[in-house]
This record gives C-alpha cells, structure tokens and sequence, in this order.
C-alpha cells in the first residue's frame, strides 16, 4: 500500500479520482477542456470551474469570449501562450500575455469581453472560477492584471521552478491572498525525475492539473492534461514527481460549505438570487464602473 500513514501523519495527500474534463465550446467557438465540471462544484468547493484551452489552429480561438456578464464570484485567467486582450462594461482594458494572469472578482456584476490579440500561433492558458462567500457575492466589481514579473516565483530542489498565482509556497507569499478561501495556485515545472512537496491544510480541497507530460502524484501516475483530485484524508502535503519534463497545476482552498445555485455564468446561493440577477441584468444595472486594482 502506497503512502500509508499514521493518521496524524504529514505524508501525500492520496489521489482519489483522476478526470480527463469534456471537450466543449464556448463563447464564440473556442474549443476547450471543460476539467472541472458543475458536478464536481461540491466536492472541490470553493472552485466552481476549470477550463483548459490549448490551440494551435486560429478557427478553434480566433471568436474569443465577446460581451458576457458574470455575478457572484471571480474569475482567474492565466495565460501560458498566446494574447488575450479584455475589456469591460466601465470602459477598461487590459492585455493578458504569455506567463500573466487577471484576477476579476465579479461581485455584483460586470460585462466584459475576452478577445485572443493575435491570428496565428498557438493559444494556451486556463480559466480558474472561485467561488465568494454569500457575504461577499454582491461587492463592488473589480479586476487586476498581473503581469508575468509580478507573479512571485522561486526555484526549489532539482531544478523545479514553482511560480506562485496565489496563497503561499515554501515561505513565498503568491499575487494574490484572499482569506475567506485562502485559495493556493501554483505553477510547477519539473524536470525529468525531479520531486517537488507543497504544504495543504487537511481541510482544504486540492487538486493537480497536468499540462506537459506526466507526473506521479502521491505514487499515482496522473497523464498530460488530466486532473487528480486529492482525498482528505487528513494528511497535509501533495508530492509530484516528473516522469518526464512536466508542469503540473497545484490548486487548493477552504470550503466555504454553502448552498451554490448556478445559472450559466451567475453563481449565486438560491433560485430566488438568480431570479434577481436575471431581472438586475435585463434592467441594465451590469454597466456600473468597475474598478481596477494595481
Ligand atoms: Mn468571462
């Protein structure tokens, strides 16, 4: 038996499912791997989704995310090639390239558009939806870019090179910190062979997404461009290794516990609240400013 323990012990969080996601589309014809899907929503609570794209040919990006609302939670876009140009209903913009993010926290409401900057050559990046607390769901919108230099990253044993989106790694603070999910986002480079231990509270939901290669996740081979959902199983760490050269995702936060009602891209916590957002919507109330946060 792999990775037994005392049941105080520190050692790596066991797989308990790995998922490949579903090939779809959305927006104007972007093809994407839907990897966390609405099922999985109360199991990997405060996550409500995880789209991965990667294309190389124009026709599968080119439409991009035109005008859309969201209300309710925020949205974490990190884009590993390719350029992504947004724009929102206050009249700001920004440019998302290689190695960069943008945080958008939706809250009360906001239309935007997401738009590839570019007609050829190979578009790579994932979108990461975090769930607010019900307290939380109707604050003022707000976004921040950040750009590549801006996203803390460290080099640890054997060559791995760990960039940190959010929460905290081996002593280094992440872009970003929220504390009502205290949510961790890591990108993980190994070479060949090479081993790499992050720190997760037992409570917390986690998982790993491979997006180059293939890794073992606590002894447990996890292919390219699948995810593994770790088990609570009280222990307090996830070890990868690299099978080959790989990159592999770490994504981890605090449940909030609370009801999630979802109607496309409104997560509120009841029908009667999607009710409202429909009326709020359809009454215009979406065009108030949004805030840009440096
Ligand atoms: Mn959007």
């Amino acid at each position: 038996m792999k990775n037994d323990v005392s049941k105080s012990g520190t050692a790596s969080r066991a797989v308990e499912r790995l998922v490949r996601g579903v090939a779809t589309s959305d927006g104007a014809g972007v093809r994407l791997t839907r990897v966390l899907t609405q099922v999985l929503q109360r199991r990997l609570d405060p996550f409500l989704m995880l789209d991965a794209f990667r294309n190389e040919n124009p026709d599968d990006y080119i439409g991009g995310f035109p005008d859309h609302p969201h209300r309710g939670f925020e949205t974490v876009t990190y884009m590993i090639a390719g350029r992504m140009r947004h724009r929102d209903s206050a009249g700001n913009e920004g440019l998302l390239g290689p190695g960069g993010a943008q945080w958008m926290t939706a809250g009360s409401g906001l239309i935007h558009s997401e738009l590839p900057e570019q007609e050829a050559g190979l578009m790579e990046g994932f979108q990461l939806w975090l769930n607010l607390p019900a307290a939380s769901k109707m604050v003022a919108p707000s976004y921040r870019d950040i750009p590549p230099a801006a996203i803390p990253e460290f080099e640890a044993t054997g060559g791995v090179r760990v960039r940190v989106i959010a929460g905290e790694s081996h002593g280094v603070a992440g872009a970003v910190s929220r504390p009502e999910t205290e949510p961790l986002y890591l990108d993980v480079h190994l070479p060949a062979g090479a081993r790499f231990t992050q720190a997760l509270p037992a409570g917390h939901n986690a998982f790993t997404y491979t997006y180059r290669g293939s890794a073992r996740v606590s002894g447990t081979e996890v292919p390219d461009r699948h995810m593994a959902i770790l088990a609570n199983d009280g222990r307090e760490s996830v070890e990868v290794e690299a099978i080959g050269d790989a990159r592999v995702l770490i994504v981890a936060g605090r449940p909030l516990n609370e009801p999630i009602a979802q109607y496309g891209p409104f997560v509120m916590n009841t029908a009667d609240q999607i009710r409202q957002t429909l009326d709020d919507y359809r009454r215009g109330t979406f065009e108030a400013a949004v805030v840009k946060s440096l």
